[in-house]
């Protein structure tokens, strides 16, 4: 009888399992984790190696001594990144939009009229016919500008809305004797031209504005023909979704969206180098990567993806001593996205949802330093470390631990950089894949797409369900259900948005409503693991068809994920795969199916 550990060091997480383990039987005792020291490959990763094993003995009242042998995969070091690229600038000319959501816009509705400055006002003649949108820099305060709206409107003059500079929008407008739609908080002021057709548009509360935010809204109220109207697509679209906004198209004005060239990416073969531009988008970049067969890949030089490609290279031959030159990327995951930008141009600091192209990357090496590695953990630890078999063989052994499965089979290992496939057909023959692309990716699109500085809430959001705090004694989860407490909630996070993060309420500060946070959220996860997924078993289908497979299992962190499975296992569904989510000699859901698969070592699967 000995007691042996398998150990499955992780980009993210270093997995551990023990067990008993005779001629006759093995009964495995227990499992833990402990998040990876350093790259994984490397020399750093026996401190977490350590912690995660000692924390299991300590578990199971064992001791260092009590263990007979520790095995290790054989993992080549790899390791992802991801960048994003912006593809898309909007740039306004001479034409000003204004589109924002300052907290207190006053009014509402829709004022159409020239502008005047609030000072010239007193220059106009008693029932001046013409309608006017009034522009007041900051040097008023409120009561002097309603005093001066409502003696002109006493002096018969059409004041049909009013653009501020200070964020007083509605302490004027409760001061004046007829409402008018006013948009405040408008930095930049200075800057609106004056005597030309403005249109301003403010929603009532819990509303978004309508009529300049849709491309024959603005056209209706500038006369604008269909060549002008594309032209302003771009206004409109920045304008969706805000609560106030200002169209002001001048004669000579314009707005372009205009594609930034982000760089051009080479994908060498054997045969040829091919290459792509980044601006063309994920489509093309995908379609040319699965038809290649990928040797290296690299970035234009000069370039943000040319820098980051080569940057991931520089990382790796850091860590691993390896030549540079030896290092390989050997695939690369393309996600369309959008990012919010500045837009050029805009008055108050408006942004605009620019087109981007997210990219993860994988480097791995040839370098086999396990060896190394293992006599390094020898020595720490006086254990014998053996390296157990290739890491994919292990996760099929780990993996076919689930109950229910059988071959032929497919294991989906999704983890924070990288998703690693892995399948046996119903000859024994193998194949496997390690692919750019996880779980890091996915927390970086939800990162940039909702413009969240903190990876770590992003982080959070991927991974907890949202919900509204309604009142002090309830919220409301985004699928509808409502849970009541008894105690009040706190006031910190009284009617906003937050996480429900094992039973603690986690408030999100950011102005976007809780369906849009739901909506990026999915569809990130969409982007990235169902893609992945697809091209996963494609890649190590002997045919190249996805439906030679009967049973696919999903392991690893992102496995752990409340709505991933169920995403995969639909669009799985089609092609008629039993897919599902693992769960690893019957008791560890989809973790430690490689430390498992180590354990079980020689034993024929
Ligand atoms: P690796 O095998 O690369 O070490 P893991 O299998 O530990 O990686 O997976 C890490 C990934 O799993 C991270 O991206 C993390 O965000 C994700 N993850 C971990 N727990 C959860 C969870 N409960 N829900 C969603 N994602 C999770
Ligand atoms: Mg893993």
């Amino acid at each position: 009888m000995e007691i042996i550990a398998g150990v499955d060091i992780g980009n993210a997480t270093t997995e551990v399992a023990i067990a008993k383990k005779d001629e006759m039987k093995i009964e495995f005792m227990g499992s833990s984790l402990y998040k990876t020291t350093g790259l994984k490959g490397t020399e750093e990763n026996i401190e977490g190696i350590k912690k995660a094993i000692l924390l299991l003995l300590e578990k199971l009242n064992l001791k260092l001594e009590n263990l007979d042998l520790i095995r290790i995969n054989e993992a080549t070091p790899v390791i992802g990144d991801v960048s994003m690229e912006t593809i898309t600038e909007t740039i306004i000319t001479e034409s000003t939009m204004i589109g924002h959501n300052p907290d207190t816009p006053g009014g509402c509705g829709i004022g159409l009229g020239i502008t005047i400055d609030i000072d010239d006002l007193q220059n106009l003649l008693e029932n001046d016919e013409e309608n006017y949108i009034v522009i007041a820099n900051g040097n008023k305060n409120f009561l002097e500008i309603a005093k001066i709206l409502n003696f002109s409107r006493n002096r018969g003059i059409k004041v049909m809305g009013a653009i501020l500079q200070k964020d007083d929008g509605v302490l004027v407008n409760n001061r004046l004797l007829v409402k008018i739609p006013i948009v405040d908080e408008v930095q930049l002021i200075e800057k609106i031209p004056l005597g030309v057709k403005c249109c301003i548009e403010v929603a009532s509360k819990g509303r978004v504005i309508e009529k300049i935010s849709n491309p024959y809204g603005i056209a209706t109220v500038f006369n604008l023909n269909s060549e002008e109207t594309k032209k302003v697509v771009p206004l409109s679209k920045a304008l969706i979704g805000n609560r106030s906004g200002v169209v002001i198209k001048t004669p000579q004005g314009d707005v372009k969206e205009k594609i930034i060239p982000a760089g051009n990416l080479y994908i060498k073969t054997n045969k040829s180098l091919e290459s792509v531009g980044i601006q063309e988008g994920a489509e093309k970049i995908m379609k040319k990567i699965s038809f290649l067969d990928v040797e290296d890949i690299f970035g234009e030089d000069g370039t943000n993806v040319g820098g980051m490609l080569k940057n991931v290279k520089n990382t790796m031959h850091k860590f691993t001593g390896e030549n540079i030159d030896d290092i390989k990327i050997k695939d690369l995951l393309a996600v369309d996205t959008f990012v919010p930008q500045k837009i050029k141009g805009g008055l108050a600091g408006e942004f605009m949802c620019e087109n981007a192209v997210g990219l993860a990357v994988m480097v791995g090496t040839e370098k086999n330093q396990m060896n190394h590695l293992a006599n390094m953990i020898k020595n720490e630890l006086g254990v014998n470390v053996e390296v157990g078999g290739v890491e994919a063989d292990m996760a099929i052994k780990g993996a076919l631990t689930t109950p229910g499965t059988g071959k032929p089979l497919a294991i989906i290992d999704i983890g924070a950089g990288s998703t690693d496939a892995c399948s046996i057909d119903k000859y024994g023959r193998r194949s496997h894949i390690h692919l750019a692309g996880a779980g890091n990716m996915v927390t970086l699109l939800i990162q940039k797409e909702l413009g969240i500085e903190d990876f770590n809430l992003a982080e959070d959001i991927k991974k907890y369900p949202l919900a509204k705090v309604e009142s002090f004694f309830n919220i409301r989860y985004e699928d509808g259900t409502v849970e009541f407490f008894n105690e009040p909630l706190s006031t910190d996070i009284f009617a906003k948005n937050v996480l429900v993060k094992n039973g603690e309420l986690v408030p999100i500060d950011i102005k976007i409503s809780l369906e849009k946070i739901r909506q990026i959220r999915r569809e990130s996860k969409r982007k990235v693991f169902v893609t992945n997924s697809k091209r996963a078993l494609r890649k190590i289908s002997l045919t190249k068809d996805i439906r030679d497979f009967e049973f696919v299992i999903i392991v690893g962190g992102s496995a752990l994920d409340f709505e991933v499975p169920e995403m995969i296992t639909e669009s799985l569904s089609k092609y008629g795969i039993v897919a599902g989510c693992g769960n690893i000699r019957g008791v560890e859901g989809p973790r430690n199916a490689v430390a498992t698969g180590l354990v079980l070592g020689d034993e024929e699967c």
